[in-house]
């Protein structure tokens, strides 16, 4: 992907102020930031959101915001932090590689972050909770994750499946 500066950067062909990096991670200072401070943090891998990461590449990503997060919270004085992660141009995604942003705030900063609050009907939060936890029943690595009775009955043809990590949606 030589046109992304992203991957450019993650490959050390354009510099930057690295602030992390990792085997998965890169973050550095971003150049035109809304406060002093501010890191892009972005995944090596060329992707545009977090759909086309792995849960292990996800895990990456957001260990390193946190040691980041802690890591301008102790540095810079600020009062806190935002982390601010954008999936599609609809929400305002500018890059085809993902990216997240961490914001130091200060007080009496320029920094607006704003949508109006609307009452929400209790049928439509209802339903809306039910179709979310749905959908999220279907990602694959959920159905994927091995239920120990169907692991069981499996054909002996077949090694067995190492159980990798537990479904972390509650059945409510
Ligand atoms: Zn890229």
């Amino acid at each position: 992907m030589p046109d992304c500066i992203f991957c450019s950067i993650a490959q050390g062909q354009t510099s930057s102020f690295k602030v992390y990096e990792d085997d998965a991670v890169i973050a550095f200072l971003d150049i035109n930031p809304g406060n002093k401070g501010q890191v892009v943090v972005a995944p090596k891998k060329h992707v545009q959101g977090i759909h086309e990461l792995s849960p292990a590449e996800t895990g990456s990503v957001f260990k390193a915001v946190r040691l980041i997060v802690l890591g301008i919270s102790q540095s810079l004085g600020c009062e806190g932090v935002n982390v601010i992660y954008s999936l599609g141009a609809r929400a305002g995604q500018r890059s085809d590689h993902m990216i997240i942003y961490l914001i130091p705030r200060y007080e009496d900063d320029k920094v607006i972050i704003h949508w109006e609050p609307k009452r929400a009907e209790e049928a439509e939060l209802k339903s809306t909770a039910q179709a979310v936890k749905d959908a999220i029943k279907t990602i694959p690595e959920l159905v994927s994750a091995p239920k120990p009775k169907v692991v069981e009955e499996k054909s002996v043809e077949e090694p067995e499946e190492v159980v990798e990590e537990e479904p972390r949606v509650p059945d409510y």
